[in-house]
């Protein structure tokens, strides 16, 4: 009975459905990859905080994405990671099914309960096909997040679309909206559609039977992926094999196209609101997608979660209230410059441990530290710091350490190399310029590494990094950008106020590339010798100014506490 209170409370009200494939709420759940599940991740925590009435669903991905360790020659090696779910999870003994290739998979859900300190609690649900009955196959289904081939992927968006729809259903949610983050969830649109049959009357026309403006009123998409290639797409041989057909394949073709079953196209034909997110991605998916009405919503970061205990303490002491209420960081001149300078350097000192914990390396506490990590993909541009090394040791010769961190998808071999590359890089410059690359980049690499660093390098090929967090979570530790004008860095740049850029100005309307490695790396060395390195040896105030407006012009406004009110205000209640 008591159990049966407790889930009241979660049904009881019309929720908010939140679908993600990837969900980063700690280290100890492995069930994301990068920036998207920790955005996810971050999003139903600040949802939590502000009482939002929501609920997420993903998958259980019982061996993780994978756990990194670089060979002695530099090169990537994958292992499972193990984790276990009881641990963390509570199964639930409701069950729902999906048909899979024609047989009946059946679904469990595992519930982890997001509790803020302000008294809301989100409850996430993990779908898990790993059930006595299923087939031996279909058992393996939620096991591995972007792992396997093509029809792995189908499947489990088959089992998060549809299978997380019934199972909102059979657990007696209520649900007023469903958000899709990334197309991946786009298969709830179908679920939706099949409840609507017959509610229109005139069978004469197949589209009509099927109310496709109910199902767009009840759906939010958000598109992150800033060039075509990057969307979901299934041959429609393979999906009229396994996909269920309670939508009849013929509609699905003239929602998404003939030539592909296009999961962006399926959830930008049934949603009635759509957005990029950060301002420059809403032009360029527009562009990719002409004719839709496409919006902005920036990412952001959950500021408590990714600030460091060191500014922790310090905003509690000046800016009490600060984690439930970014906005307050606008007040950062209120604190004084010494307690700044202090919580980084301890930040700083937390890492340098860490670094000589895993690596034996001892870093030099007085030198400029620059730091990059994120998803090994060559589009990032991990290595443009390299392009001249000559120059590069003028420069950074005795001056500069670095730090670097990141995961190449196991297929990308692109990545894999880009991350040999640097370790050959670091090899030259040993006993030059001092450079670690931390293993397994992960939450809590990120969360040592992150803060500790005194700037925070970003290098990608514009247009191609949709918003970027990483930045933000430097941002709101004091720690400066310098990066490429691209994603969020375009909105929250000032040159030297909130940090620096590197290369041209982004390129109005434009969705094509623009600046060339040349170039980007000349200007990158141009400012770290001129501008950046004399400021941080030769003017402590004047740099500790650059930490302050990084979080009172850059923290106060990208996280996700803003961004939720945006997604309520924009999205939800319309
Ligand atoms: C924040 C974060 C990311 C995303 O970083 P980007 O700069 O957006 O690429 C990826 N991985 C981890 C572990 C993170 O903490």
């Amino acid at each position: 009975m008591e159990k049966h209170n407790a889930w009241k409370k979660f049904t009881w009200e019309p929720r908010i459905a939140y679908f993600s494939m990837e969900i980063g709420l700690s280290a100890e759940i492995p069930t994301y990859s990068g920036g998207l599940g920790i955005l996810a991740g971050d999003t139903i925590k600040s949802a939590a905080d502000l009482e939002l009435p929501m609920v997420a669903v993903t998958l259980i991905h019982r061996k993780g994405y994978f756990r990194q360790q670089i060979d002695r020659d530099g090169w990537q090696r994958e292992f499972p990671v193990e984790w276990n779910p009881e641990r963390h999870l509570e199964l639930l003994s409701v069950k729902t099914l999906v048909p899979i290739e024609g047989r009946d998979v059946k679904i469990q859900p595992w519930l982890y309960r997001v509790k803020s300190p302000a008294g809301g609690v989100i409850p996430v649900l993990f779908l898990d096909t790993d059930i006595p009955g299923n087939a031996e196959e279909d058992r393996h289904v939620t096991d591995y997040l972007y792992g396997g081939d093509l029809e792995y992927r189908l499947k489990q968006e088959i089992v998060l679309g549809i299978g997380g729809a019934r199972m909102l259903n059979a657990l007696n949610f209520n649900i007023r909206k469903y958000h899709m983050n990334e197309g991946h969830a786009a298969m709830l649109t179908l679920e939706l559609l099949s409840n609507t049959r017959g509610r229109i009357d005139d069978p004469s026309e197949e589209r009509a039977a099927w109310d496709l403006h109910r199902v767009m009123e009840q759906c939010v998409f958000t598109t992150h992926t800033p060039v075509e290639a990057g969307h979901d797409k299934f041959p429609w041989d393979m999906v009229e094999r396994i996909l269920p057909d309670i939508v009849p394949f013929s509609l699905l073709k003239q929602l998404t196209g003939n030539d592909a079953f296009n999961l962006t196209l399926l959830a930008l034909n049934l949603s009635n609101f759509v957005n990029g997110v950060a301002k420059k991605h809403g032009e360029i998916s527009k562009s990719l997608f002409p004719g839709f009405k496409i919006h902005a919503i920036t990412n952001g970061i959950h500021s408590f979660t990714w600030t460091s205990p060191f500014f922790v303490q310090v905003y509690n002491k000046y800016l009490p209230g600060w984690a439930n209420e970014p906005e307050m960081l606008v007040r950062v001149d209120n604190i004084p410059d010494e307690d700044i300078w202090e919580a980084h350097q301890g930040a700083k000192a937390f890492l340098f441990m860490y670094i000589e914990e895993t690596t034996g390396q001892r870093f030099d506490p007085d030198l400029l530290t620059i730091g990059f990590a994120r998803r090994s993909a060559t589009y990032k541009r991990a290595d443009l710091i390299f392009s001249d090394l000559e120059r590069l040791l003028a420069i950074g010769d005795g001056k500069l350490q670095l730090v670097f961190a990141g995961k190449s998808h196991p297929k990308d071999l692109p990545g894999k190399e880009m991350i040999h590359r640097i370790h050959e890089k670091i090899a030259v410059l040993k006993d030059r310029i001092r450079i670690v690359y931390l293993e397994n980049y992960n939450m809590d690499v990120a969360y040592r590494l992150i803060p500790g660093v005194d700037l925070w390098l970003n290098t990608p090929v514009r247009p191609l990094e949709a918003s970027g967090t990483s930045g933000m979570k430097a941002a709101i530790n004091g720690v400066p950008n310098f990066s490429v004008l691209d994603g969020w860095w375009i909105e929250g740049h000032i040159e030297g106020v909130t940090g620096w850029s590197i290369g041209p100005p982004p390129m109005e309307k434009s969705t094509s590339s623009n600046g060339d490695n040349h170039e980007d790396a000349q200007d990158l060395y141009r400012k770290l010798e001129n501008t950046i390195l004399p400021l941080y040896t030769g003017n402590r105030a004047g740099w500790i100014r650059v930490m302050k407006n990084a979080i009172g012009k850059n923290a106060y406004y990208f996280n996700t506490h803003v961004m939720m009110r945006r997604y309520v205000t924009e999205a939800y209640i319309r």
